[in-house]
Formats: structure tokens, C-alpha cells, sequence
């Protein structure tokens, strides 16, 4: 995920003014670098670029040598997917001439077959991003039609490409004209006067205009100051009528919602995609980075896996405990890291170690793969942020592809923790020999399904006959809840509570469910909810029994139940439905209910749910 801004208007215009201010309302989408390139009154494509923050670029920029007035410019801030964040991976990439200039957001999948064939062909590359290619096939169809005809070359490039992108691009040789596309990636066209705007993102151009064309999956947009052709890849042209903004600029940035939280609550079934893409091809499973790790020899000896994190991803390494074992048949242990570097651990080379921490840069979790690494372990970092401190510390990096998350608490990068532990546990299922072809297919086409499932549950929460606010609202003044599970039901309740703890701080436990009457069960009382996780599996019998031990307490119980399931209601007070997936893969549907639970709690309690009290996003310290 990253932001594009792009602009074309008339001569003499401060296009270097309205990139920065349309990339500093996009840095939520990410701040690994940015860049732009004008193309100046003077004809010279003028190129800036430097890692970190857009604060650096305007600096650079500014006190460097800004480029002059001009008609057309694009911009971009990066949330690096491929290649490190530094100056030279920042986008824009021109082209071998230097005529052409693209920036770019999502994954090229096939970018390293293309690269090999056009390094064959004489390119020359400059940085280890997979956008790079885009900008040597846009040159290599320009160069070959006498006309420079820069549409065409853009969709002849786009042709060739699989994944995900929303791209503008630009050439030196055509001053009034502007080219965007956009397939799997965000892209919206701000239509001024004399002038128009690009962006992945409304808030980037609402400074400059309320009149917005949205692209749609596969077109391509001809921006030039007085016209604006949208047309399909494979060349036909397309009708679309604007929609006017009504939302100030923040309310932009968070798309319309309240919270980045809810933003991002809605924003799972994408962000799920995303962490599946390029991984699932074809419904075969891709793993190019487990394949170089294992052509190492280093899983030849591997007897345990070990899985290190904190919180959420904590949660994500118990979840996968149940479903490497099942699948990989080999034994797995999660444990906290703040405690694992103290127990003076029992690793070496037998010992897997699969450390989880979005920011890659948690303490806790550092301190212990150090540990396990020095005494041989192999390790494979689960992370969403590239070349964090944890990559440099693992034989194979799985990226969590989330984008960046604002609000503090995890949602979409925990699914996207789950998502990809899911296919870990696949590829080591496959490789020892445990998961037949027909089981894996199975598993894989039940995980692609689940992004539109997962939509169904945050539409209808979003409808007339939501269940799910109105049960927060009620239950928002008490002072305690439970919540229970068993199997992957028991790691789903510990996310649930942990979810309404860190957000709408009222105090929260999970547990297993057949662990409440050894001794929590003293703690229920009528005024003591207990949610239960109870959706179809092996153990559905079992949940329900425990149940009805807490309701012959007097405690209101609120059950997440498969769709279809009307028995529930006889052991339930309240009911919260999500469709039907295999057992093993239904946590990534019944926390959905659970995150908008805890968020509505927490809003109906007045708390600042972007930033809960006490907590920072990323725990750097031990
Ligand atoms: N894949 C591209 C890169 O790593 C674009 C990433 C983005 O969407 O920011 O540079």
C-alpha cells in the first residue's frame, strides 16, 4: 500500500507545491520514501527522491533545487514491498532514457521473470523494486511505435503483467498529458478546471476539487487539462459520470469512518487478498521464499517448531500451534517472548522458530530469536514492515502485505498474521508428506473464499438488522466479561477479550472452556456476560455443554455461531453469526464480530479507540 498523487494543468504552475501537499494527506498509506518528478515550463523532468518520511523530500526539495514551474507532475510516498526503503527503491522509476517516469502501488508477481527478459533486451535496472519493470516495458512498447504513443505503450506494459497495481505515468516528450491505471490497487481521478488530478486517495485532491471520478478494476485514464478518457485494457472506451465529496479532508483520510480502527476493521477482507496474492496461483500454493530456505538444507533436521510473539500475534502463533500440528504432524509450541529469553530455552537446530511481530521491530520478540538464532535455530520472520530489524535476523521473511495500520491495536495485520501462518503450516503439511493434494486444494480454495465471506459478516453489520452494535451499546457499562473456547475456538477468545480490553478498557478474560469450572467459574455472576466461541468443529458439543453450566449461574451468554445454527439459540442469550468454513480456518471468521464488539464497546464508553491509553503500536522495549 502506498499513496500516488499525479497532476496536469496549465503552464507556470507550482506542480511541486500541489504534489507535496496531496502526498502529506496520503502518508497514512505509508513512509518508507518519497518522490516526485515535474515536468518543468523548461521541458526537463525533474526528479527528487529520499527515504523516509515526505518531511525529508519536502526538505530536500525545498532547500535543495526545487524544480521550477510547470504542467504536470506525479508523486508518491512508498510502504516498501520489494527492496529496502532507501533512496534509490523510492518511486518514481524512470525509464533507461530517462523520458519515462511511472510510480506504483501493489506487487508485480511476475516481476522477476520480466526483469530477466529485459535485462536480456538491455535494460539496465537501478533499484531491487518489482515497479521497476513497469517502467522498462512501458519504454520498450514507446520506443517501438514511431507515434511515442504514451496510452498505448501503458496498455500493451499492463498486458504483460499479473498482480496488483495502481500506477500513473508520465513522459517528458507529452507535457499536457497525465496516464493512470489501476487493477487490484486504489485509483481515483479529481477533475478541476483546466486541470486534473490523480491520487489513490479523495483527501490528496480535495484542497483543489470536489468532483471525483472513481476508476474501476482494469481501465486506464488520459488526463489532459480540459479532458479526461477512461477506457478498458483491452481498448474500449468507458462512460462514467462523477460523484461530488461531500466529507471535509480528515474524514477523507479515514475513508468515511470514524476510526482509523473501524477502517481498518473494514479493510480485512483486502488486506486478506493482499497477504494471499502471488501465494495462491491457480489454487497451488507459492512460497518462493520457503522454497529458497528449504534449498538451504536447513529444515532438513527439524523435529519442533517454536513460535515467538507477543499480543495479537501471540495469539495468531497459539491459533497455529493447533493447525501445524494437525496439518504438519510435528510438534509446536507458542510462547510469549518476554518470556521465552528467560527460561533458558532448549533450541538448536531441530528447533523451527517462526517469530511473529508486525513492526518487526518488538523488543521482546528481537531479544528471543537473537537468543534461539545464536544457539542454531533456524528462523522465518512473519512481518508486515520491510527490512525491519527482524528480517535481518531470519533465513526466510513471509511479509504480511497488510499496508500500514494506524489505529494501535491489531486487526487486519493479526488476520494477515493468521492468513499467512495458515499457508506456512500448508507448505510444511505438503513437504512432510501430510496433507494429500486433494486436502490442500481443499484448504486453499476454502481460504480464498473467506475475503468474501468475511465481507458478508461487515456488511451485514453495516445493515438495518445489525445485532452486533446494539449488544455493545448494552453491554457497555459492565465491568467484566469472559470469554471461552476450545481447540482454535480457545486462541479466538483470547483475541476477542483482548480486543475489548485494549480498546474499551473493561476488564476481559479468555479461557478454555473446559477450564472455567476448575476456577473462574466462581467469578460469573448475572451481571458477568460470557461470550463463547461455538462455531461448528469437532468439539461443538462440549462448548455448548459448558454453556449451559455458566447459564444455570445466571450469566447472559452471547454465543458467535455458524450461519444456520438456530439451535444455538437455546443455549444462548445473544447471537453472533458468521459463515460456514472448514474448522480449521473459521477463527479468521469469528474474530470479525468480536473486533466490531470490542470497537462499538469502546466508542459507547466515550474511549479514544485509535490511540487506547497506556499503549503505543509498536513495543520497543523489553
Ligand atoms: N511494490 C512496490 C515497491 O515495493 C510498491 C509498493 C507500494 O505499494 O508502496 O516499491
Amino acid at each position: 500500500m502506498c499513496g500516488i498523487i499525479g497532476y496536469v494543468g496549465p503552464q507556470g504552475t507550482d506542480v511541486t507545491s500541489i504534489l507535496l501537499n496531496g502526498l502529506s494527506r496520503l502518508e497514512y498509506r505509508g513512509y518508507d520514501s518519497a518522490g516526485i518528478a515535474v515536468l518543468t515550463s523548461a521541458g526537463s523532468l525533474e526528479l527528487h527522491r529520499r527515504s523516509g518520511k515526505i518531511a525529508n523530500l519536502a526538505d530536500a526539495v525545498e532547500n535543495g533545487s526545487r524544480p521550477g514551474q510547470g504542467t504536470l507532475g506525479i508523486g508518491h510516498t512508498r510502504w516498501a514491498t520489494h527492496g529496502r526503503p532507501n533512496d534509490v527503491n523510492a518511486h518514481p522509476h524512470p525509464d533507461c532514457t530517462g523520458v519515462l517516469t511511472v510510480v506504483h502501488n501493489g506487487i508485480i508477481e511476475n516481476y522477476a521473470e520480466l526483469r530477466q527478459e529485459l535485462q536480456q533486451t538491455g535494460h539496465t535496472f537501478c533499484s531491487e523494486t518489482d515497479t521497476e519493470v513497469l517502467s522498462h516495458l512501458i519504454e520498450h512498447y514507446y520506443f517501438h511505435q514511431a507515434s511515442h504513443d504514451l496510452v498505448e505503450s501503458v496498455r500493451f506494459a499492463l498486458l504483460r503483467v499479473t498482480g496488483s497495481y495502481a500506477i500513473a505515468v508520465v513522459s517528458r516528450e507529452h507535457a499536457d498529458l497525465l496516464v493512470g491505471a489501476r487493477c487490484n490497487g486504489p485509483l481515483i481521478v479529481g477533475l478541476g478546471e483546466q486541470e486534473q488530478f490523480l491520487a489513490s486517495d479523495i483527501p490528496a485532491i480535495l484542497k483543489h476539487t470536489r468532483r471525483v471520478l472513481i476508476l474501476e478494476e482494469g481501465e486506464i485514464v488520459a488526463l489532459r487539462p480540459n479532458s479526461v478518457t477512461v477506457s478498458t485494457l483491452d481498448g474500449k472506451t468507458v462512460q462514467r459520470g462523477p460523484l461530488i465529496v461531500e466529507w471535509d479532508a480528515e474524514a477523507a483520510e479515514k475513508g468515511g469512518y470514524p476510526h482509523f480502527v473501524l477502517k481498518e476493521i473494514y479493510e480485512q477482507p483486502d488486506a486478506l487478498r493482499r497477504a494471499l496474492l502471488g501465494r495462491i496461483r491457480e489454487g497451488q500454493l507459492h512460497l518462493a521464499e520457503m522454497e529458497r530456505m528449504q534449498r538451504t538444507g536447513l529444515f532438513d533436521n527439524v523435529q519442533r517448531v517454536l513460535i515467538i510473539a507477543c499480543g495479537s500475534s501471540h495469539h495468531a502463533g497459539m491459533l497455529a500451534k493447533y493447525i501445524i500440528e494437525q496439518w504438519a504432524r510435528i510438534p509446536v509450541e507458542a510462547v510469549t517472548a518476554a518470556e521465552f529469553r528467560y527460561c533458558d530455552p532448549l533450541v538448536g537446530p531441530e528447533t523451527l522458530c517462526i517469530a511473529v511481530t508486525q513492526s518487526g521491530e518488538t523488543a521482546d520478540t528481537l531479544v528471543g530469536i537473537r537468543q534461539a538464532r545464536e544457539q542454531g535455530a533456524p528462523v522465518i520472520a512473519i512481518t508486515n514492515v520491510v527490512a525491519s530489524a527482524i528480517t535481518r535476523l531470519a533465513d526466510a521473511v513471509l511479509y504480511l502485505q497488510a499496508g500500514p495500520e494506524i489505529g494501535v491495536v491489531s486487526t487486519k495485520t493479526f488476520i494477515c498474521s493468521l492468513a499467512v501462518l495458515y499457508l506456512l503450516a500448508l507448505y510444511l503439511g505438503q513437504q512432510r508428506g501430510r496433507i494429500s493434494n486433494e486436502q490442500a486444494n481443499t484448504i486453499l480454495a476454502a481460504l480464498e473464499r473467506i475475503p468474501g465471506q468475511m465481507q458478508h459478516v461487515l456488511d451485514s453489520a453495516r445493515s438495518a438488522d445489525d445485532t452486533i452494535e446494539p449488544l455493545a451499546k448494552r453491554i457497555a457499562r459492565v465491568s467484566s466479561i469472559m470469554f471461552i473456547g476450545r481447540s482454535v475456538g480457545y486462541p479466538t477468545a483470547l483475541e476477542g477479550a483482548l480486543k475489548l480490553k485494549e480498546i474499551s478498557y473493561i476488564h476481559a478474560e479468555g479461557f478454555p472452556a473446559g477450564e472455567l469450572k476448575h476456577g473462574s467459574i466462581a467469578l460469573l455472576d448475572p451481571d458477568t456476560p460470557l461470550v463463547a466461541i461455538a462455531t461448528s468443529s469437532h468439539v461443538y458439543e462440549k462448548v455448548v455443554s459448558n454453556m449451559q453450566e455458566v447459564r444455570a449461574r445466571d450469566a447472559r451468554v452471547i454465543a458467535v455461531a455458524t450461519a444456520g445454527d438456530e439451535g444455538i439459540r437455546r443455549h444462548a442469550d445473544d447471537v453472533l453469526y458468521v459463515p460456514e468454513t472448514l474448522e480449521a480456518l473459521s477463527p479468521l471468521l469469528a474474530i470479525i464480530p468480536l473486533q466490531l464488539f470490542a470497537y462499538h464497546a469502546a466508542v459507547a464508553r466515550g474511549c479514544n479507540v485509535d490511540q487506547p491509553r497506556n499503549l503505543a503500536k509498536s513495543v520497543t522495549v523489553e
